[in-house]
C-alpha cells in the first residue's frame, strides 16, 4: 500500500482570544515564539498568529509583526503565517497588506498570509439571548481588493491561504485559481463556526457542503478549522478525506479538554492522524506539498543580526 499523504497541522495560535477560559493564549512575541516551538516539537508545521499588545489588545504595524516572526524563527523552522489583521479597522487594500510587503522588501517575508475570499456580515450571534451582539458590522473584501492581495503577495513571494467560510467564498477562490491569479497548488482554508452565522455550521454536512465543491480542475490542498467549538471530531473526517487540520486555542478555548496549550491540541491531532495512517508533515514537507520554495536562509534571524 502506498504511503498516505502527510498531514499538515496548522496552529491557530491566538486570533483575538482573551484568557478568561484558557490562560495559555500566547500574546507577546516571546510567548508566540515559545508556543510555536512547542507545537513544532509536537508535530505542527505552520503557525498562524495575530500580533497582540500587552493586555491582549490587537496590535498593528510593521514592528508588531516583525517581533513575533523573529521570535518564531529564532526557535524553530515552522512556516510563519501572520494575519492581515484589518477586520477591526477600515483600511485600503494597500494598507491592509503593507506590513507583509515591507517585511518582504527587508528580507523578512512571512511564508503565508490570508486572503479572506469574500464579504460578509460579521456580527456575533449570542446563542443565550438568541440575537446578535451587534447588528451592523460588515467585513468587506471586494474582488478588486482580493486581486490586489493576490498580486502583492505573489510579488512578495508569500503563499496566500484562500480563506473560505462558505460556499460563495470557495467559488470566488476557484475563480481566482482558474483566472491564474493564484499559484497552484492552492492552500485552501475551509472554516466552520459555532459563533459566526457567516460560516457553515460545525457539522459533517457543513464541512461536506464545502468539500463537495472543491474544484477538481485545479490543484489544491485544503484544511479544516472551527471557531467556537471543538474541532477534533471534524478533524478526523478531514484526515480521512485527505485534507489537513488547522487548530488552536485562538479558535476555541477547549475548556472541555482542560484548557490545554496549543501543543497539547497538536499532540491530540497527531495521535488521531497516526491511528488513521497519516504522519504529520515537517515544515519542509509542508513547503513541498504547497508548492513553496525550499527554506530561504535569509529568513534566519542569525543572518540578519
Ligand atoms: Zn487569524
Amino acid at each position: 500500500m502506498p504511503e498516505r499523504k502527510k498531514l499538515i497541522i496548522e496552529v491557530r495560535a491566538n486570533e483575538y482570544a482573551m484568557r478568561a477560559r484558557n490562560p495559555h493564549v500566547p500574546w507577546s512575541a516571546e510567548e508566540i515564539g515559545q508556543d510555536a516551538a512547542e507545537c513544532r516539537a509536537a508535530g505542527a508545521s505552520i503557525v498562524h498568529f495575530h500580533a497582540r499588545g500587552p493586555a491582549g489588545e490587537p496590535a498593528f504595524g510593521l514592528e508588531s509583526y516583525r517581533a513575533p516572526i523573529r521570535a518564531i524563527r529564532a526557535r524553530c523552522d515552522m512556516l510563519v503565517y501572520p494575519t492581515l489583521g484589518a477586520f477591526e479597522r477600515p483600511l485600503s487594500a494597500q494598507e491592509r497588506v503593507a506590513h507583509i510587503v515591507e517585511l518582504a522588501r527587508q528580507g523578512e517575508a512571512p511564508d503565508i498570509a490570508p486572503m479572506d475570499m469574500g464579504s460578509t456580515n460579521a456580527d456575533r450571534f449570542d446563542a443565550a439571548s438568541g440575537w446578535f451582539t451587534t447588528e451592523d458590522r460588515t467585513y468587506i473584501n471586494s474582488h478588486a481588493t482580493l486581486r490586489h492581495f493576490a498580486h502583492a503577495l505573489g510579488e512578495a513571494g508569500v503563499k496566500p491561504q484562500l480563506v473560505c467560510w462558505n460556499l460563495p467564498m470557495l467559488r470566488s477562490a476557484t475563480a481566482f485559481l482558474r483566472a491564474g491569479l493564484i499559484a497552484q497548488p492552492a492552500w485552501i482554508y475551509l472554516g466552520l463556526s459555532a459563533a459566526s452565522l457567516a460560516h457553515h455550521p460545525p457539522t459533517l454536512r457543513g464541512l461536506m457542503a464545502l468539500v463537495d465543491f472543491l474544484p477538481d480542475d485545479v490543484r489544491c490542498e485544503w484544511t479544516v478549522a472551527l471557531t467556537g467549538a471543538n474541532l477534533l471530531p471534524l478533524a478526523a473526517t478531514a484526515v480521512a478525506l485527505g485534507g489537513h487540520v488547522s487548530i488552536g486555542v485562538g479558535d476555541h478555548d477547549y475548556a472541555e479538554l482542560g484548557s490545554p496549550r496549543n501543543a497539547e491540541l497538536v499532540r491530540r491531532v497527531v495521535e488521531m492522524a497516526r491511528n488513521c495512517g497519516r504522519e504529520p508533515a515537517t515544515p519542509d514537507e509542508a513547503r513541498a506539498m504547497l508548492g513553496m520554495p525550499a527554506r530561504n536562509t535569509v529568513h534566519s534571524t542569525k543572518d540578519l543580526a
